[in-house]
């Protein structure tokens, strides 16, 4: 059985990800009456309890889904911050103070990796990481070797059952819900092969840019910020096999099988973009090669896929956002039905809508009205919100499953380093990518020829 957490510390609670993830995160958590532990903030930042408070009172103050005075009342209450270098001994030694009654804290990361080996060997010297667990975000690394480097700087001192990753498209319902509808459904199971599907395409698109933090996403770019592990792991899910038990570990065994069966991406098959306007913004290298959007195809040898293209993109400043997977089928063995426009009728198409306005549509053939007999296309289109309602954002998931000690929605450290196998040919290009206006979908050279449309989110 799990074991609750009773502390959780927030290294970086002065900055970006806890103002947008982790303190809405975790409002949501005392709201529904799931977080019940003292929350401490540890920041470089001289700040005293009351700082922190009205730093979180306004954080939530400012969304439209976090209102209510009571809560934000309960949730500041059990907070405390402590102040302090992360290399001076005298930080770890006033957290442990203050942590003495707890027996499983839980300590997030949220600070650059930079930083990670002071927190980790801090939090070691005091005896903290033996009994806690540690929340590191992506990316893991830059590569396989630092990816490795981090996972040995984190195994040092924590267990490896206590070192929980952070790629948040796990904690995503919708994201989760590939799995569920692929094996809660017999239907789909006959023809989820290369003998029933053409190719499956995946879309990630973003309609915004670099949102101010160019600096940052000049070191970083498309293929290590978004394909390296969430449209990575969007594949895994589509591809892999049923896991033979619902523990962390028997489903994160066929991920890992599935990923080692990708191989490592053609540079040939694949092109990089960069939005026009990208080098005029503040702190990115006038000769930067940093690309924006990245196409390419790859390949899963498995006996149910060989030879299916799974066709990837993602990008910033397309024409709206997008994380769409679109799967294409066969066409029938003879075409007795001509299209409306007396071409071949279009193929079968299964999109898994994975944004805001998650879903599935089925796009199939039917009689077109009329006197003659031709096929047509209609949409079979489940919302899942209008079905389902409110769903849980993906980090108040994924702050409770840390809290309980759940590592299914985590990913494993032999999951990142196939991860950096497959991608490692189009790390670090030095080719200069294709130009691209914003609004449109990348380089013109991107395209396969057969990109279906996909849905743009209304949210
Ligand atoms: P951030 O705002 O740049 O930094 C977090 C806090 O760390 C800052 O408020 C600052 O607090 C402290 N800090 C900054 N630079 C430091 C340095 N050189 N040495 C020591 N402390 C420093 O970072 P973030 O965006 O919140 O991201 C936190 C972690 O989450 C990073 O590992 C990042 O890669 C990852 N991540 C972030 C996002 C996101 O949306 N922001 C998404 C995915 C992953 P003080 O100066 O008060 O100590």
């Amino acid at each position: 059985m799990p074991d609750r957490a009773d502390a959780l510390v927030l290294f970086g609670a002065t900055g970006d990800l806890a103002r947008k993830k982790l303190i809405p995160a975790i409002y949501q958590l005392t709201a529904a009456g799931r977080l019940g532990v003292p929350v401490v903030g540890v920041a470089r930042s001289v700040w005293d309890d009351e700082q922190l408070r009205t730093h979180v009172r306004e954080v939530l103050g400012a969304r439209k889904d976090t209102t209510d005075g009571a809560v934000t009342g309960e949730l500041v209450d059990n907070m405390s911050m402590i102040s302090g270098d992360y290399s001076d001994p005298e930080t770890y030694r006033a957290l442990a103070a203050r942590l003495a009654d707890a027996q499983r804290p839980v300590f997030y990361l949220a600070v650059p990796p930079s930083v990670f080996g002071d927190v980790v060997g801090g939090l070691a010297s005091v005896g903290l990481a033996k009994r806690g667990r540690v929340i590191v975000e992506k990316p893991f690394g830059r590569d396989a070797k630092t990816a490795a480097e981090l996972n040995n700087c984190l195994s040092a001192a924590f267990d490896q059952r206590d070192i929980f990753r952070i790629d948040h498209y796990l904690g995503k319902e919708s994201v989760e819900g590939l799995l569920v509808f692929r094996f809660a459904n017999s239907f789909l199971e006959p023809f989820w092969n290369r003998n029933y599907i053409a190719n499956v395409q995946v879309t990630m698109a973003e309609r915004f840019g670099t949102q101010g933090r160019a600096g940052f996403y000049d070191g970083v770019g498309a293929v290590r910020d978004v394909l390296q592990n969430h449209l990575l792991q969007v594949v895994a899910l589509l591809a892999m096999e049923p896991p033979i038990a619902q523990d962390a570990d028997a489903y994160r065994d066929e991920e890992l099988k599935v990923l080692k069966q990708i191989a490592p991406i053609d540079p040939a098959q694949t092109v990089r973009g960069q939005y026009v306007g990208y080098l005029d913004e503040p702190g990115v290298r006038p000769d930067s090669t940093t690309e924006t959007f990245v196409s390419t195809t790859l390949a899963i040898e498995s006996w149910r896929w060989a030879g299916v293209p799974f066709h990837v993109r993602v990008g910033k400043n397309m024409p709206g956002n997008a994380t769409e997977a679109v799967v294409e089928l066969r066409r029938p063995p003879r075409l007795l039905f001509a299209g409306r426009d007396a071409a071949e009728p279009a193929p079968g198409l299964m999109r898994f809508r994975l944004g805001h306005d998650d879903g599935v549509t089925m796009t199939v053939q039917t009689k077109a009205p009329g006197s003659r007999t031709i096929a047509q296309p209609v949409d079979l289109k489940v919302d899942f919100e209008t079905a389902l309602g409110y769903r849980q954002e993906a980090y108040e998931r994924l702050l409770d499953d840390a809290l309980d000690g759940h590592r299914h929605r985590f990913a494993r450290e032999d999951t990142i380093q196939q991860e950096w196998r497959i991608v490692e040919p189009i790390l670090d290009m030095d080719t200069r990518p294709v130009p691209y206006y914003k609004g449109t979908w990348g380089p013109d050279s991107s395209a396969i020829k057969s990109w279906h449309p996909v849905g743009l989110q209304t949210g």
